[in-house]
């Protein structure tokens, strides 16, 4: 597929067209003599409704020399009713679903397969983008809630050696709207009765797929306002439902903080000490692990949000007491909670989950100190859909 030029947008949501091995390097350190391949730069997704502010979509539909209220047509149509077939909007005429469709609604993402387990309660779906890139979303049912684990890049440049997605590094980062795509998708689906327990409302948006979010900030941010604006401004899914993971990008966090919105913060610490986490999560070389707690905490107290800290338990590498212990001091009386994620499986790594009786002792050292901990209840192992098992080649 060739890939197609899009228009330059007066959006600031579009994605930045990284290096993708740029943002590599800057992560994983350099080994004397080691070549570096600058990667080609990609072409950016096509603009979409869902990338743009409301004022931006009827400048855009102007600029198209059509009337503004236009725009506002679509949006009700997209962010309401979840349509973006033109031929399914009998309040445009076919001369304008003909020449607005193509400008403001492109199709986007195409699903190339779809994985279910858990009863058909817990979908993998694998999309291609424009550009044949691939990547994953992960739709989880629950009694009270459906949540849906979006991907915020194709790959990913952190690097982490237990994380299957950081393997095969960063393809491109994901505009606003392929992330929008991602949760409509899952709503849309739930609509249709695909997932089992009939219809339902998608509540919960966690940043946990594929891609460090805060390294694609402009189009996460324009992303997480779509998501939880109201009609027809975006789809009313609320703040409080939306959690962004981020292995510790310190300057980002901070951005974030000043934001001033109610998503939930999780941090993927992994270690309590620089020296495991400098291996574990290498971004740790460049912002260890009080800078980044720091930030963290800073993030609670704006928003008032308990931050999540993520810790896969890997046998005999960080589910040490001692560990437990100095996680608990660190986070004592912290507006924190820890999330205990027993390691899933990635191909070709020789980690494991920790034995039962160490997982409990963690749990029990930590509440000594009392801090809030859960163990996570993991979905999609079996369909590699779980925490970390996001691999889809990102290249078709
Ligand atoms: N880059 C972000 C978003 C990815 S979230 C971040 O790291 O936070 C995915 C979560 O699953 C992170 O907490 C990540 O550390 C965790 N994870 C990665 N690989 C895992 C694995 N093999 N088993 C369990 N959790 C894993």
């Amino acid at each position: 597929m060739s890939a197609q030029v899009a228009p330059e947008s007066p959006s600031d949501e579009r994605p930045e067209n990284v290096d993708p091995e740029a943002q590599r390097q800057a992560v994983a350190p350099r080994r004397p003599g080691q070549l570096i391949f600058a990667g080609p730069r990609r072409a950016k997704p096509p603009r979409h409704l869902a990338d743009l502010t409301v004022a931006e979509r009827r400048e855009a539909v102007a600029a198209l020399g059509e009337k503004p209220f236009r725009a506002d047509q679509l949006s009700r149509h997209y962010f309401d009713r979840l349509i973006s077939d033109p031929e399914q909007m009998p309040d445009l005429s076919q001369k304008l679903r003909d020449k607005l469709g193509p400008e403001l609604l492109p199709q986007l993402l195409t699903s190339v397969r779809d994985l279910a387990c858990d009863g058909g309660k817990t979908h993998k779906t694998v999309w291609k983008a424009f550009d044949g890139v691939l990547f994953e979303s992960v739709l989880m049912r629950y009694p009270d809630r459906v949540t849906m684990c979006v991907s915020s890049q194709a790959g990913c440049g952190m690097n982490c050696p237990f994380c299957a997605t950081g393997q095969a590094g960063l393809t491109r980062n994901l505009s606003t709207a392929e992330i929008v795509e991602q949760v409509a998708a899952g709503q849309r689906a739930l609509n249709r009765g695909d997932i089992a327990g009939g219809p339902g409302r998608v509540s919960n948006i966690v940043f946990m797929g594929m891609g460090e979010p805060l390294a694609n900030y402009k189009a996460v941010l324009g992303a997480v306002r779509r998501i939880t604006e109201p009609s027809p401004s975006g789809l009313g899914i609320s703040q409080r439902g939306v959690t962004v993971s981020t292995v510790g990008l310190v300057p980002a966090i901070q951005k974030l903080t000043d934001e001033g919105l109610s998503v939930r913060l999780a941090v993927s610490l992994h270690a309590p000490d620089d020296e495991l986490r400098d291996t574990l999560v290498p971004i740790n070389t460049r912002w260890k692990v009080r800078e980044v707690l720091d930030a963290a905490f800073g993030y609670a107290r704006k928003s008032g949000r308990r931050v999540s800290i993520e810790y896969a338990l890997i046998k005999d590498v960080n589910d040490h007491a001692w560990r437990a212990d100095l996680l608990g001091k660190l986070l004592k009386g912290k507006l924190v909670h820890v999330n205990l994620i027993p390691l899933n499986p990635t191909p070709g790594s020789k980690w494991t989950a920790s034995r039962p009786e160490d997982e409990r002792e963690f749990v029990r050292r930590l509440e000594a100190h009392g801090v809030a901990v859960t163990v996570r209840d993991t979905r999609g192992r079996e369909i590699d859909g779980a925490c970390g098992q996001l691999a889809a080649a990102t290249n078709a």
